[in-house]
């Protein structure tokens, strides 16, 4: 049990076609004044970007604006600059980012996602090179979460099967969570446990429409991105969205030399974290096929080598008691369970 168990969640969550034109009128319901920062992913100025500079302008916010290229050259500006807010436009980094950036400054953050990669959408945590831990750290939840339907449309195929690569890996994180609970008596709550779970049965469930990349598939992975960030919200840490399936994908980060995106590597850790705890992984890997996302080494262009490698190393990654166990798995068991789930030939 927490006691007390501190719940901090975000106030407003519009989505839908066009919405990126309403964050300024959001930005003031919620009572936000003065300045704005704005910080603009690698996508670079396009239409979204303007259509949110005008917005806030049009709403007499007082708007500063960056492009992301060097990190801390970056959040040095941002503090700097002293804003009242916060605002990211782009893909996992650039929110990571003005998360980090409001939550040090003890300022509001609102989200503005430009792909549905990932679930940082709507949780508090960030993941950052700069914070030089291999695994994302708690901040605070973003106070807006703005998805425009259109934009997220507009973005590659990849990234939305990514982002259901790692709404999938919540089936294993959830088991992995149990029995950390079980064996090791770690707080487990079954509200936010429940609440991932279900995002990835509702990926399941329309597959095929978020394969043809359906606007109907495509909501339903922005809203069980957002269900995913409550659910961490709820839960007070990563535990019922983060398990052994993303300790493989943080150890293959650090090992490869060309690593794939976050989710495409959780996916496949899925696959093979679901086999050890004894579920239904077949259907985790039909399912990432059905949508498009990678489901073996040569998808994801890494070699078998690494692989396995960061199957050995990944209970290593943090203090998180998974089906790794304390020891982890030897050379042979790792070979044995990529082979088996035929993840390397
Ligand atoms: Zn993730």
């Amino acid at each position: 049990m927490l006691d007390p168990h501190d719940i901090e969640l975000p106030r407003k969550i519009l989505i839908g076609k066009g919405v990126i034109k309403n964050i300024g009128e959001v930005a003031k319901s919620i009572g936000l004044s003065g300045r704005a920062y704005v910080l603009l992913g690698k996508t670079g100025r396009n239409l979204a970007t303007k259509d949110v500079l005008n917005s806030l302008t049009a709403c007499g916010f007082d708007v500063v604006d960056n492009d992301v290229k060097d990190e801390e050259e970056l959040l040095r500006h941002v503090f700097d600059t002293k804003p009242s807010f916060v605002v990211s436009v782009g893909g996992g980094m650039t929110i990571d980012l003005g998360k980090y950036a409001a939550f040090k400054l003890g300022v509001p953050f609102i989200s503005v996602p430009t792909a549905a990669s990932h679930d940082g959408i709507a949780s508090p945590m960030v993941s950052l090179k700069i914070l030089k831990t291999p695994y994302s750290i708690k901040a605070r939840p973003p106070i807006a979460i703005i998805a425009d339907v259109n934009v997220i449309m507009n973005a590659p195929h990849k990234l939305l099967a990514s982002g259901c690569g790692d709404i999938l890996a919540k089936l294993t994180a959830v088991r992995d969570w149990r029995l950390a609970h079980i064996l090791k008596n770690e707080y487990y709550g079954e509200y936010a446990a429940s609440l991932a779970e279900m995002s990835a049965k509702l990926v399941m469930k329309n597959a095929r429409l978020i394969g043809a990349h359906k606007e109907e598939g495509v909501r339903v992975v922005i809203e069980a991105l957002v269900s995913c960030g409550v659910a961490m919200c709820i839960a007070g840490s990563s535990r019922p969205c983060s398990g052994s399936e993303h300790m493989f994908s943080h150890a293959l980060d650090m090992i490869a030399p060309k690593p794939a995106l976050h989710g495409e590597q959780c996916g496949v850790g899925a696959i093979m974290m679901a086999y050890l705890h004894g579920i239904d992984w077949k259907r985790i890997k039909k399912t990432l096929e059905v949508i498009g996302a990678p489901t073996t080494a040569k998808e994801l262009g890494i070699e078998d080598e690494y692989i396995i490698r960061a199957l050995v190393e990944a209970h290593k990654i943090r203090p998180r008691y998974t089906i790794l166990g304390d020891t982890g798995l030897t050379w042979e068991a790792a070979e044995r369970l990529a082979k088996v789930t035929e993840v390397i030939e």
